[in-house]
């Protein structure tokens, strides 16, 4: 079993590579309105006017799900976190990929370590959170280390098959297709999207969307229901 390091909530802030200086202004890439970044940090990094969700980091990801001081971690590569959270004090195990993770597909190292995640996941009778963001296109087989994938397969099917739960959540998606083949299954998939009203006529592999404003609640519903 890795090692756990705890994260306090004041480290995910220092940590955050991407933090929005608190003075600066920003031009919404969809909008083009502008807005102090002060306002879009306390918003969820959501453009007022017109909904745009600005990406977030692997860390801020974390610390919009879980209860405050909850995160624990026990991997941390380029764009990518995962250990343990508890949201609205349920246990789970958490891995996030972010959009600045450097390679389209999952890398070996990548594929090793979701595998390693079910594993312990299963070990310690946890649910398993998985936020992966949308990629711009698709994923190929030939893409992946066959091994690393095959591994982290089985392991998600023997932690399916102890009867714990699973929810992929999709970040940043833009309506696209380009995630979840090349995931392992999860019991129920979730979009985050500006548009939750409209994205699922696109994105056929999801069950279902929330704004960024809603995605916490509904995971935690969803975690809460597995488990009763
Ligand atoms: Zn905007």
């Amino acid at each position: 079993m890795a090692k756990v390091i705890p994260i306090r909530p004041a480290a995910i802030t220092s940590r955050d590579r991407k933090a929005i200086p608190e003075g600066l202004w920003l031009k919404c890439p969809s909008c083009k309105e502008t807005t102090f970044a002060r306002e879009l940090n306390r918003h969820a990094k959501v453009c007022p006017h017109c909904r745009y969700h600005y990406p977030l980091t692997a860390m801020e990801r974390v610390a919009q799900l879980g209860d405050d001081g909850s995160a624990a971690c026990r991997h941390e590569m380029p764009g990518w976190v995962c250990g343990t959270i508890t949201l609205d004090r349920i246990a789970c195990v958490i891995v996030v990929a972010d959009h600045e993770r450097p390679e389209l597909a999952p890398s070996p190292s990548e594929l090793d370590a979701l595998g390693d995640i079910y594993a312990a996941a299963v070990e310690e009778s946890l649910p398993v959170l998985v936020c992966w963001s949308e990629a711009p296109e698709a994923v190929g087989e030939t893409d992946l280390d066959q091994r690393a994938r095959a591994r982290a397969l089985r392991e998600a099917r023997r932690h399916s098959e102890a009867g714990l739960a699973s929810v992929l959540l999709v970040t940043e998606s833009d309506g696209g297709e380009a995630i979840p083949q090349h995931l392992p299954r999860t019991d129920v998939t979730v979009v985050e999207s500006s548009r939750p009203e409209t994205v699922l006529d696109d994105v056929r592999y999801a069950d279902l969307a929330a704004s960024r404003f809603d995605v916490a609640p509904l995971v935690r519903r969803l975690l809460a229901f597995a488990r009763d």
